[in-house]
């Protein structure tokens, strides 16, 4: 009871901490592009670009929607039924039940038949995005990418599991104290290590090489009080024509990442106007604000479900006795995944915000709506971005403000809106 008691009290505390820094660290308030200016971009661009982004989406719905239900009944299926606790038995079956095989390999195998089951539908997008230009990549170079995200993820799963269960054994009524402070910071180690350590398995990362470019491009990062060592290019080219660029890591793996394919369709302003907003990310911490958040809300999500463990009702379905019983990863799997659709939109609203930011960030830096405005009309060309999405699918799940957003946000800059 007072390991419960505790929980709920530190829950509430991370609860409150969390609303705390988002409310301090994410921008809300920023005057909406106007709709004028949008409807008028929208009129702009060309109506066959318009047509084929739109088919293009619509192509893509069915594999994604399908995917995102078919992962989710097997997740429930997991969770909710005896057959996630049945697959980590027999996974441990042939080490004599042993807790770690147990945890390890029927946590993974729970997880990999979830993986298996929506495998196909992202075979079915594969074939869309082939179809419509944008992969380049072969059926081989395609499986081996998932291959390789497999391993990747056996290998972070593998030690959170074994982390997890372990503490779990030797501290059996408080748990969640552990688990939450070491999933908070596995989610910080993850910041730090990913660009360092995982990004190389699927790209291959070069300095931009020397010339007007890059001496352009590290002079407005001076400008702009961001330190960069280099901006790096990514050989994004071997799998997609899509054109992309990012910053990704902290402290000292810090970087800006800009995709080969951009600088082989875009204009070196419009490289510049890219790389602009990318340091608008760097210059208001956004990686450190997403580690924060994701690392608090991790750490919530942890304690919640510990308490959800004393739901018999729950644990009845599942076919185990207790949350921390590695029988029950199935049913960890349900509840994360729930928790993942549940929370997407609301990660989706502050990624809009963030990004909005960074676009306001660019023109301000650059001074030059024009060729800003250019960029996102490129960026949505080449990508075959919806530049107007609807409603209910922005709100679902997008990342980004619009394409006809973001050219309204310049045209209403370049009037002096601010
Ligand atoms: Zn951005």
């Amino acid at each position: 009871m007072t390991s419960r008691f505790w929980a709920a009290g530190v829950l509430a505390v991370l609860l409150v901490a969390l609303i705390t820094v988002a409310a301090v660290l994410v921008p809300w308030h920023r005057p909406p592009a106007p709709r004028a200016d949008q409807l008028a971009a929208l009129g702009q661009l060309p109506a066959e670009q318009v047509a084929r982004a739109r088919a293009f989406h619509s192509a893509l719905r069915p594999p994604a929607y399908a995917g995102l239900a078919v992962g989710l009944l097997a997740a429930l299926a997991m969770g909710l039924t005896p057959l996630g606790a049945g697959i980590v038995s027999l996974a441990g079956r042939p080490f004599g039940g042993n807790w770690v095989a147990r945890a390890v390999l029927g946590g993974l195998a729970v997880v990999l038949v979830v993986e298996v089951v929506t495998l196909p539908f992202a075979a079915w997008r594969h074939t869309v995005v082939v179809r419509y230009g944008i992969s380049t990549q072969s059926w081989g170079g395609w499986a081996v990418d998932i291959a390789k995200s497999f391993a990747v993820g056996a290998v972070i799963g593998g030690l959170a599991l074994l982390g997890f269960y372990t503490v779990v054994r030797l501290a059996p009524r408080w748990w969640w104290a552990f688990a939450a402070a070491g999933a908070a910071g596995l989610v910080v180690l993850l910041s730090f290590v990913v660009p360092v350590l995982v990004e190389p398995v699927f790209n291959k990362f070069t300095p931009m090489s020397a010339g007007p470019l890059r001496t352009a491009l590290l002079e407005l990062a001076e400008r702009d009080r961001v330190p960069v060592r280099d901006v790096l290019v990514a050989d994004a080219s071997r799998r997609t024509r899509a054109v992309n660029a990012y910053v990704s890591g902290l402290g000292p793996t810090r970087r800006i990442v800009v995709y080969d394919t951009m600088l082989s369709q875009a204009t070196p302003d419009e490289v510049v106007s890219v790389v602009a907003h990318e340091l608008g990310h760097s210059r208001h911490n956004d990686v450190r604000t997403g580690t924060v958040i994701g690392a608090l809300g991790t750490a919530a999500g942890v304690i919640a479900l510990f308490l959800l463990g004393s739901w018999t009702g729950l644990l009845r379905l599942a076919g185990v006795a207790s949350i921390g019983d590695p029988r029950a990863i199935g049913l960890v799997l349900a509840v994360a995944t729930v928790a993942g659709l549940v929370g997407g939109p609301a990660q989706a609203f502050v990624s809009r915000r963030i990004e909005a930011r960074a676009d306001a960030h660019a023109l301000e830096l650059t001074g030059d709506a024009t060729t800003f405005e250019a960029m996102q009309d490129r960026l949505g060309a080449v990508n075959l971005s919806d530049p107007d999405p609807p409603t209910w699918e922005y709100v679902w799940s997008a990342s980004h403000p619009s394409t006809v957003e973001r050219m309204a946000a310049a045209r209403a800059y370049a009037r002096g809106e601010r």
